[in-house]
């Protein structure tokens, strides 16, 4: 099937060889890794490797790499398992106003619970400011959770500039960062980026669905929100899923040897599709074109197209793209609200994202589709 994939964000194709390592894995190497025998230690040794591959790609050590179903649930365990032993003596958590519904929807849920929540907004340029965090910081506050690519406009946050000055300044405030959408895009140190907790996904870089980790810093205490079994330092109860841990480290493998060749590239496909794009007209840039913002992620609207019907058309030409972010399945976006894009053109966004495989033909056919839906659909 001939089709044009530019919904990166959402989602990525696993590697062959990812695939290849999960099926080979599932099939000769199934054994429980908390087994005492011989198959038993096989797993174990194979999730092992993988540990150390995704620990060495973010500078860290193994054992601060526990492995969960996705940043979904590294999100809920770092921030409730935080707020649960953390949150008892002190009640203030703050956090971006653009997070992604895995962080937003967990922090509101404590907020109805008693906590107290302070939602920092971009500047008039759309920019956040580092200060603004800082400024929000009160005796009280235990948990500052901030992600470092943002998913829908892909805006880079300061995160690193914040996280500094706030262990440097009041070091007993945890630090939280949901790095799904920057992970093998940019290179990650974790002890640069001064994060106490860490979540990433396997799916949105050429792994299997229902996988993800979280790096925990040594020292850092966190409740577990499952009860069970002692696996993963008794963090995280449950048989852990070896085969989708073992093509998590093929993909980590296999990305993270060159991360800046890949982003020099992203930054050339990002280029082109502006380039491309400024050359029709009734488009608006929701990215941020001067500022930090991903080359991996580009948001325009398509001016009075909504985004579903934009969508469906191009999904007529076999061009997958999406609208906003593919979590919210349709639902109004905050996200870009809070940029002060008005509602008028968020009605309107689409969501290109690139991988590797993404080249100038594509982005051409994608503009080209654009031009002709702009034509034949009804304005409404
Ligand atoms: N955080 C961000 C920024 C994301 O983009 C996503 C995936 N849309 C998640 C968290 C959730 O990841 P997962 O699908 O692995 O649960």
């Amino acid at each position: 099937m001939d089709f044009i994939y530019l919904d990166n964000a959402s989602t990525t194709k696993p590697f062959a060889s990812v695939v290849h390592a999960v099926t080979t894995c599932m099939t000769e190497n199934y054994g429980n890794p908390s087994s005492l025998h011989k198959m038993g230690l096989q797993a174990q040794l194979c999730m092992d490797h993988a540990r150390a591959t995704i620990a060495d790609s973010l500078w860290t050590a193994p054992e601060n790499i526990l492995f969960t179903s996705g940043a979904t649930e590294s999100n809920n365990l770092a921030i409730k398992g935080i707020a649960n032993i953390y949150g008892k003596r002190k009640n203030h958590i703050i956090t971006s106003a653009v997070e992604h519904a895995s962080v937003r929807n967990t922090i509101e849920k404590l907020e109805q619970q008693g906590f107290q929540v302070t939602r920092i907004f971009p500047d008039e340029n759309g920019h956040f400011q580092a200060k603004d965090f800082i400024n929000a910081v009160t005796d009280q506050t235990f948990l500052i959770s901030m992600m470092l690519t943002e998913n829908e406009t892909g805006r880079i946050l300061p995160v690193q500039q914040l996280f500094k000055f706030i262990k440097k300044k009041y070091p007993n405030i945890i630090t939280h960062c949901d790095a799904v959408q920057a992970y093998m895009k940019i290179p990650i140190k974790i002890n640069q980026l001064q994060a106490d907790l860490l979540s990433i996904s396997s799916h949105k870089i050429h792994g299997i669905k229902g996988v993800g980790a979280l790096y925990l810093k040594k020292g850092i205490r966190l409740e577990p929100i499952l009860t069970g079994g002692k696996q993963e330092k008794a963090i995280r109860a449950g048989t852990e899923s070896v085969p989708l841990i073992h093509g998590f480290g093929q993909a980590v493998s296999l990305m993270q040897n060159n991360i800046p060749e890949r982003l020099e590239q992203a930054n050339l496909k990002k280029a082109c599709l502006l380039n491309l794009l400024s050359g029709i007209s009734d488009i608006f840039i929701n990215s941020d074109v001067t500022g930090e913002n991903s080359p991996y992620i580009v948001n325009f609207s398509v001016k009075n197209i909504r985004s579903e019907i934009m969508l469906h058309y191009l999904e007529s030409k076999n061009i997958y793209v999406s609208s906003g972010s593919a979590c919210s399945k349709g639902a109004k976006s905050g996200v870009l609200s809070a940029y002060r894009i008005p509602d008028n053109l968020a009605d309107c966004a689409i969501r290109v994202s690139f991988s590797e495989e993404t080249t100038e033909e594509d982005l051409q056919a994608l503009v080209e589709a654009i031009k002709n839906g702009q034509k034949n659909l009804i304005h409404k």
